[in-house]
């Protein structure tokens, strides 16, 4: 992929944005693009940073260290969320290179990423990532226990706790689960709502996301792809 069909195809995603937020009544300026670069070089990252991206997601903390803190250096606004499944071995490394970590799933990481903070005296944004589909193998806080999990990551973690993120199951129709996580983002009273992906924007704006994560609309498909794309043992 050139960096101009970067350019280009990222103006396309804003332009699909733009129509879906119409549509669907809503205020523009609630939808933001999270540029999704696991597996694609720090080439790729800079063609979208001088097209204007700001907000990129990474699934694993490895590939996120090597990539960003030299692209850091030069774009100092860029934001970079973690996305994968999170091992709570790499908590204090996620907590160092990560603006935003949108995948607290379980006690045992919110406890890791607890200790992190008041080593490093500073805590990245946190959004809960909840399993909507209740898959065995997939990251995310089970349906059932999701809001009990929520209220204990706001008494530990308080205003940082800003929002609610899923990966609805594949050959399912997201919509149900989107609404899902929206309504329960509203009786926790969370502003951001991470979802949808290259496949499924539009319906997640639809439903209220107000961060869409986009990677092969973008960057094209990625070199590798499948089960490796988390830190998370399966
Ligand atoms: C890879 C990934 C994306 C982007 O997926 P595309 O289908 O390539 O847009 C979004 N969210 C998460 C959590 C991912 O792992």
């Amino acid at each position: 992929m050139s960096d101009d069909e970067i350019a280009t195809r990222i103006q396309t995603i804003h332009a699909r944005i733009d129509a879906a937020v119409a549509i669907a009544g809503r205020d523009r300026a609630n939808v933001d693009l999270l540029a999704v670069t696991k597996f694609h070089p720090a080439s790729s990252v800079e063609a979208a940073l001088l097209a204007g991206q700001r907000l990129f997601g990474e699934n694993r903390v490895q590939e996120a260290e090597t990539k960003f803190p030299p692209l850091r250096e030069r774009w100092p606004d860029l934001r970079l969320h973690l996305i994968g499944g999170l091992q709570t071995n790499k908590a204090l490394a996620a907590c160092r290179v990560a603006d935003v970590i949108e995948t607290l799933d379980r006690p045992s990481l919110s406890d890791a990423i607890a200790r992190a903070g008041d080593r490093l005296g500073i805590l990245p944004d946190l959004f809960v990532q909840v399993n909507t589909g209740d898959e065995p193998q997939k990251a995310g806080i089970p349906r059932e226990q999701a809001s009990a999990f929520i209220a204990e990551c706001r008494e530990k973690f308080g205003a940082k706790v800003r929002g609610l993120m899923c990966i609805p199951p594949e050959n399912e129709d997201p919509r149900p689960h989107f609404r899902w996580l929206a309504a329960l983002a509203g009786e926790h009273g969370l502003a951001t709502l991470s979802m949808g992906m290259s496949g499924d924007f539009e319906a997640a704006i639809a439903e209220g996301a107000t961060l869409v994560r986009v990677g092969s609309a973008i960057f094209g498909p990625r070199p590798r792809t499948g089960t490796g794309d988390t830190d998370t043992v399966p």
